[in-house]
């Protein structure tokens, strides 16, 4: 059995090494276009690898990808979070827990992931072929032929890792074989508000905002950080992601409405009739749990004054204030990519593949794992975990 897996990436590794200790017979070659393997991995999490995430829930986990999700149940199924975690430990491995769930090597380095790959592959014989490109693929009778740097090789069983591509016209070479594509874009960025009053807070942190795009259902709570740019922090990013298509569309020109509180009107006007009878000054007594800088530049957009009592505020200005602290709207113009984890959404129609197996449903012996399906995570290692599963999958079952 001639296995070849084109891309030595995550999912690449991960799949040679399953279908070798799947059957040993089989003799594997990893091609790789560049003369590194590996490279995201060692990037990856700010150089420590964000391995994968601690929710060992399968109807949890999926809630997780913006894109995908429901098709991974299957492949969770058969390989998830937890085992993941074993995996790992199995080859020495430790992994350990933030209190996000985000999981590391124990190490704190990429390295020890890379180092793990790239041995393992070694101790099993897989053969990595650098500056080799696939250009193309061929089918004929019972052999799956590629085109390597121009040159043809034929082998039984081929897997597709080759990570995801920014541009649909990236992946041409499988379109040419009939498979239907998503339309990549970028998913998990920032938001761009360009001479925005509010950048002047850059560096605060509001612990529990509802980020919702104006005229969309899509909404996010979690964490926002002020950037000197816009915005950014876990309720972005998440919307980013769940967003991705939509707001390609309007080329990154939207709104988003900010919940800085994450409650809703009639919890936060009880809280302002409890503070009616406070003889407080405003600036000084902030009730809410948001930054004191968040608070002065709100009371100063609405020109409430530094003396301003709390018992005294006129019911226009409470309700200019009630409305910005649960629906502050900012334009969005343009995006920044997020620094840590980026990911493109789109890819191979999930449709195409079998998810028990990886394998295609269009042709037999070709199967496919990893970023270059349309499949995508939130940031917190989902995007890695999707990629040890079905580079897991594929790997298994291309060596039955
Ligand atoms: C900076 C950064 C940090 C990240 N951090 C995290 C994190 O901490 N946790 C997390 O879950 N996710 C993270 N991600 C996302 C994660 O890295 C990817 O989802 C994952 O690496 C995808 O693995 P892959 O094997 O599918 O693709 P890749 O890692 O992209 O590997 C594909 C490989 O195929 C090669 N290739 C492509 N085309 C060909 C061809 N035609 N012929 C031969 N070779 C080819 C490429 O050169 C590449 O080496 C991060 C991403 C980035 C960019």
């Amino acid at each position: 059995m001639n296995i070849a897996v084109i891309g030595g990436g995550a999912a690449g590794f991960m799949a040679a090494i399953t279908a070798k200790e799947s059957n040993s017979n089989a003799t594997l070659t990893i091609f790789e276009k560049s003369e590194k393997v590996l490279v995201k991995v060692k990037v990856s999490g700010g150089g420590r690898c964000n391995v994968t995430n601690a929710t060992f829930s399968i109807s949890q986990l999926i809630k997780n990808y913006p894109r995908g999700g429901k098709q991974l149940k299957k492949s969770f199924f058969h390989f998830y979070t937890k085992d993941t975690v074993t995996w790992f430990e199995n080859r020495g491995v430790l992994l350990k827990t933030e209190a996000d769930n985000r999981m590391f090597p124990k190490s704190n380095t990429s390295q020890t992931i890379v180092d793990l790959l790239l041995n393992t592959a070694e101790n099993l014989n897989i053969r990595i072929s650098y500056k080799s490109r696939v250009s193309a693929i061929e089918l004929s009778d019972n052999k799956i032929n590629l085109v390597v740097n121009g040159e043809n090789l034929s082998f039984d069983k081929v897997i597709i890792a080759s990570g995801g591509s920014p541009k649909a016209s990236g992946l041409d070479w499988l379109t040419a074989l009939g498979y239907r594509i998503v339309k990549p874009v970028p998913s998990l960025f920032t938001f761009n508000m360009p001479k925005n009053p509010v950048t002047e807070l850059m560096g605060v942190s509001v612990p529990n905002v509802t980020a919702s795009i104006k005229g969309s259902k899509l909404k996010q709570q979690g964490p926002l950080l002020i950037t000197h740019w816009g915005m950014s922090g876990p309720a972005i990013l998440k919307l980013s992601a769940w967003g991705a298509q939509d707001l390609a569309k309007t080329n990154y020109n939207f709104s988003v409405q900010i919940n800085w509180l994450g409650v809703n009107e009639e919890e936060l006007r009880e809280e302002f009739t409890a503070l009616s009878s406070s003889r407080k000054q405003m600036h000084n007594h902030n009730p809410f749990d948001i930054p004191k800088r968040l608070w002065h530049f709100m009371l100063n957009k609405l020109e409430i004054p530094e003396t301003q009592i709390w018992n005294e505020l006129a019911k226009k200005h409470k309700n200019r204030l009630i409305n910005m602290l649960i629906n502050d709207e900012f334009e969005v113009k343009g995006k920044t990519t997020f620094k840590e984890e980026f990911v493109s959404c789109g890819g191979i129609d999930l449709s195409e593949i079998n998810m028990e197996t990886m394998e295609s449903k269009r042709h037999k012996g070709i199967y496919f794992a990893g970023e270059l399906l349309n499949i995508d995570g939130v940031t917190g290692g989902f995007n890695f975990q999707a990629a040890w599963t079905t580079g897991y999958l594929a790997g298994k079952n291309s060596a039955l």
